[in-house]
């Protein structure tokens, strides 16, 4: 079954117009125990007769993230899959996650077989910036080092000086920052103005935004943190601003997931996907954990917190792209060649600054900026 998306997408030229495009995801169909039993088993033999290792992201599917973990894999976010799967003696890896992943996985890993369970599993922030226009918002603004985050194509990412992903973002922008450099960056508006407002760079900014985080809203999000005074608000920085202000912790995935076992007996509002709940529960089954309100009160997957592309990577999508050997993708040259520069400057910058990724933005954070909470 397809589920229509909307999106806004507002165009880079002079008058920045918004429209609405138009995008769909395929929702898996759902499983009884035994079925799923037997998937889970195939899809292990699988894995062990390809030597093949599977990397999940946290917003996919509980039963994915485990299948993961109990072959030797890893549930990650996104830079953390990259290194991941670059450093594995695996020569096959089975990205779940969207498309930009397992194409950062094949630029970094050529020589290895990268398959996806579902090469049509996209983001709203890649399908908002096609190359054609970035390439021509790059040549009007030449003297900017060019800043993108890793859910873009490979074609966008062809064209930039560095890859960032929400977990080093921060200290990348301060770094260029430092030696005075000014910044185009793309495409995720709310990243962009939070990194923006906190390091006090000189960026101009893309409009592009994540479905699923752009979706949740300050307002609701004041009202059940009244209700819950004790908890903590947890906000991923892909989220708007009015959200960004109430957070008590900002931070990539991992970011906030170090925040909940840091204080595993704590309460939590948690604003982004709930995928990532799954891997909360389980390092720490005595937290409180709570969803942000989001806009919808409707059941349809953009009003759930919970991204729909991410949604179609199921049980049965793996087990068919590793027995039927499809869904391999391929990134052809000069365009993998191209993008790899960036990538491969993000992962020598946290190599030689680890610290960059250790600490999400805190209230009590000193560089944060007056009046914007956490930011
Ligand atoms: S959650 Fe948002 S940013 Fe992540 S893949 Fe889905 S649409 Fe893209």
């Amino acid at each position: 079954m397809s589920t229509p998306i909307r999106f806004d997408f507002t165009r880079q030229d002079a008058l920045g117009q918004a429209s609405t495009a138009h995008a769909w995801a395929r929702v898996p169909e759902a499983l009884d125990p035994a079925a799923r039993a037997a998937l889970n088993a195939r899809a292990k033999a699988l894995l062990a007769a390809r030597g093949a290792v599977l990397v999940a992201h946290y917003y996919v599917e509980p039963e994915l993230q485990d299948l993961a973990l109990a072959t030797g894999g890893i549930v990650a976010d996104s830079l953390e899959m990259a290194r991941f799967g670059r450093d594995h003696a695996a020569q096959e890896l089975v990205v779940a996650g969207v498309r930009f992943m397992g194409e950062s996985a094949k630029i970094l890993s050529p020589h290895k077989t990268v398959r996806m369970p579902e090469l049509e599993a996209t983001c709203s922030l890649d399908l908002a910036c096609p190359a054609e226009d970035f390439a021509a918002f790059c040549d009007a603004h030449p003297d900017r080092s060019v800043v993108v985050y890793a859910n873009t194509s490979a074609a966008v990412k062809a064209r930039a000086d560095w890859m960032v992903t929400s977990s080093c973002a921060l200290g990348i922008v301060e770094h260029l920052k430092a030696q005075g450099r000014k910044i185009l960056w793309a495409p995720d508006r709310h990243l962009g103005r939070y990194i923006q407002q906190t390091t006090g760079a000189d960026m101009l900014l893309w409009q592009g935004e994540c479905i699923v985080h752009d979706e949740f809203k300050g307002l609701e999000l004041e009202l059940l943190k009244a209700e819950h005074p004790q908890a903590k608000v947890l906000v991923h920085p892909e989220s708007p601003s009015a959200v960004v202000a109430l957070a008590d912790v900002v931070g990539s995935t991992s970011q906030l997931l170090k925040a909940v076992t840091d204080a595993p007996t704590g309460t939590f509002i948690v604003a982004t996907d709930n995928g990532l709940l799954h891997r909360m529960r389980q390092l720490a089954p005595q937290a409180t954990l709570m969803e942000a309100p989001t806009a919808g009160n409707g059941a349809t997957c953009k009003s759930c917190a919970h991204c729909p592309w991410m949604a179609m990577n199921g049980l049965q999508a793996l087990v068919d792209c590793l027995e039927r050997q499809t869904g391999e993708i391929q990134v052809p040259e000069p365009v993998r060649g191209q993008a790899l520069g960036c990538i491969e400057r993000m992962l020598a910058f946290v190599a030689a600054h680890p610290q960059v990724l250790a600490t999400p933005a805190t209230r009590a954070t000193p560089h944060l900026v007056t009046g914007l909470g956490a930011a």
